[in-house]
């Protein structure tokens, strides 16, 4: 009896290993899907459609509008009092973070522990209606993120579709340089050294062996508030930076930057960069040429509220809440100089999985809920070079679709409340 009670159960594991390992590979079903809701947004032309309905085939979006084809065979997937929309955009995400000690963290947690930790960052983001987020380095963790973008593009793991830059770039003794510690310990930084346009160019051929998508760069830092203006030590030169650029660009690749105030935005601006984040007090020059060639600022409010809400000290959160009031008077002129905006939350230090408040605070500071659907959705598909495959929803397009309740038009905080998330035609929150 003993003997047969463990057979079973060892055949019963091996049964269930089987079909654990077949659920693990997320794939499209064969038959078509038609998903309908009360509502569908219209990215493009800035509009909800009533009804919506949408006809997926495998990974790919067939047919959206009011009413669709519903071939033979079609599974209806009724989604009733909800809007329809393109899957959502991050273009400013740290896997590797999670809320605490921002600084120690990266020295105390090995790199397989954090590789764990940001899959699970990852599934976080995903089932919160982001199925596209750029990683903009994983600060210590070297290139980790290429095995978590290449699982989940193999449909082990659930996560958005990333693109990813391996570790940061920065200078020795700069922004994200291990700074006051005992010398004799040598803490490492957590980003990469390079500190001339040579290092750089070895630098970006190293993080590109070893699978980033694209260059991340520590271009200003520690920002400090001096007389109500932001200050920021610039760490590249306008040559050192084109460098970069010239050398990512050989690859058909780009460089994006962490940068705010003069003259370390200018440099960057000139030097040809695809987004400057952070984007904090751009002075005219700046701001003329990222609207001519179209250099996204990416400004991340809410890492900078969570900050203001969560600081050590009373004076700490008093300095956050200034730097995040300066921003917000700045965010208006650079609207209306016609800067162009993406959206990116700077996610890891706080939540993964709650960074829809970025929308809200978007809107608080100045645009109307359209315009950051459209940064975030029709902005963020060039930004991550996926231009013509994400952000709309379109015959063609990838099968990337959410649905949230009410319309996101008159009240984007519904982004907060994802009920349904598709990515390439696969379900992963119903
Ligand atoms: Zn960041």
């Amino acid at each position: 009896m003993t003997t047969f009670r463990t057979l079973s159960s060892s055949l019963l594991a091996l049964l269930l290993c089987g079909s654990t390992l077949e659920l693990a590979a997320q794939s499209q079903p064969s038959h078509p899907i038609i998903l309908h809701a009360a509502r569908l947004l219209d990215i493009k032309n800035g509009r909800i459609v009533k009804p919506g309905e949408i006809l997926i085939q495998g990974e790919r979006i067939l047919e959206a509008g009011s009413s669709v084809k519903h071939p033979a065979g079609a599974e209806v997937i009724d989604l009733g009092d909800r809007t329809l929309l393109p899957g959502l955009v991050d273009a400013h995400i740290h896997l590797f973070l999670h809320p605490g000690a921002e600084d120690l963290q990266t020295v105390q947690e090995s790199v397989p522990q954090r590789t764990i930790s940001a899959t699970l960052a990852a599934r976080d983001d995903l089932m919160a209606g982001f199925t596209a987020e750029r990683d903009m380095g994983t600060e210590g963790a070297g290139s980790a993120d290429t095995a978590v973008r290449n699982a989940i593009d193999q449909g082990l793991i659930p996560g958005p579709r990333l693109r990813v830059s391996g570790n940061a770039i920065n200078i020795l003794g700069g922004h994200e340089d291990a700074l006051n510690y005992n010398p004799e310990q040598h803490v490492l930084p957590n980003a990469t050294y390079a500190n001339n346009a040579d290092e750089l160019v070895t630098v970006i051929r190293q993080q590109f062996k070893e699978g980033a998508d694209f260059i991340k760069i520590y271009e200003t830092g520690h920002d400090s508030v001096r007389d109500g203006k932001l200050h920021s030590v610039y760490q590249y030169t306008e040559p050192e930076l084109a460098a970069a650029v010239k050398e990512a660009a050989r690859l058909g690749r780009h460089v994006a930057v962490h940068a705010t105030t003069e003259p370390g935005t200018l440099y960057a601006a000139q030097a040809g960069v695809v987004s400057i984040d952070h984007a904090n007090q751009l002075g005219d020059e700046t701001t003329r040429l990222m609207r001519e060639e179209q250099i996204f600022a990416v400004p991340t409010f809410t890492i900078f509220e969570y900050f203001a809400d969560h600081a050590a000290t009373p004076e700490q959160s008093a300095r956050e809440r200034q730097m995040l009031d300066l921003h917000a008077q700045e965010f208006k002129k650079q609207i209306a100089a016609g800067v162009p905006m993406a959206l990116g939350s700077d996610v890891g230090p706080f939540p993964h999985g709650t960074q829809a408040r970025e929308f809200a605070l978007m809107v608080k500071f100045g645009m109307s809920p359209l315009a950051v659907l459209q940064a975030d959705l029709l902005n963020g598909a060039k930004l991550l070079d996926w231009k013509g495959q994400i952000g709309s929803l379109e015959p063609g397009y990838l099968a990337d679709i959410v649905a949230v309740p009410g319309d996101p038009l008159q009240d984007v905080s519904v982004l907060g409340s994802v009920a349904f998330v598709m990515k390439g035609g696969v379900i992963y929150k119903k």
